[in-house]
């Protein structure tokens, strides 16, 4: 893959890219649970996962707004759990929580750190503003560019989000030069090919299928890519 050696800037999608988002929710509500009284985390955290994860297409397609997806994933498993309490606050707590913690996928901040070596590393993150600006904290200044969608005002994978992050950029960047990394088809694969950026597709072993076709690069996770920049 020849063009690998033009590319100077890494644009990092965050979650389920570079850290296990998953276990961070678990760890935040569990957080939130105990400070709300509620006893059955394991219910009220998959009541939580089944509200929560079809707000975000809608958020991404412009149907909702932050604050609509903030309040209504906490209504929806309150509801469902009869837990008498504000959405509103819950959501304000919850967040809080979700940004006390950083769970890296394994070797995840030595890559960056010989990365940030080599390339110029930017986040792109569709995300709220308070969690990310708290995990970002924990992050050590490793990105010279960061575009969080809340504060873009629009979310990957409109081009309005990435002309946000090559804006920050210090000097004129090729689109070639540039190699997104992330776990979304859509928002990151699609998004950067748009952009007539490299892309590279974070398939956590998801089988490959048409839609995949699309990424300059399939990896299982990040390593498998930091091998091959490693030998680009
Ligand atoms: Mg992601």
């Amino acid at each position: 893959m020849n063009w690998l050696s033009d590319i100077r800037w890494l644009f990092l999608d965050m979650d389920h890219t570079l850290v296990d988002f998953e276990l961070t929710e678990r760890k935040a509500f569990a957080d939130l649970c105990a400070q709300w009284s509620v006893d059955d985390v394991d219910t009220a955290f998959a009541t939580f996962i089944e509200g929560n994860r079809p707000l975000w297409p809608r958020l991404e397609a412009g149907e909702i707004s932050a604050a609509d997806l903030r309040r209504e994933r906490q209504r929806y498993w309150l509801e469902k759990m009869q837990v008498e309490a504000n959405p509103v606050a819950v959501a304000e707590h919850y967040e809080s929580c979700l940004g006390d913690h950083v769970d890296w996928y394994a070797g995840v901040p030595d890559i960056l750190l010989s990365w940030q070596k080599r390339f110029g590393l930017a986040l792109i993150t569709n995300g709220l503003s308070n969690v990310k600006r708290k995990q970002l904290l924990q992050m050590g200044g490793l990105f010279a560019a960061i575009s969080i969608s809340e504060e873009v005002g629009a979310a990957k994978p409109s081009p309005m989000f990435f002309q946000h992050t090559l804006a920050q950029l210090p000097d004129k960047v090729m689109p070639e030069q540039i190699l997104v990394v992330g776990d979304n088809l859509k928002a990151d694969i699609g998004g950067g090919k748009g952009m007539g950026f490299r892309t590279c597709w974070i398939s956590h072993g998801k089988a490959l299928d048409t839609k995949t076709e699309g990424a300059d690069i399939t990896v299982h996770a990040l390593p498998e890519l930091a091998a091959i920049l490693e030998k680009g």
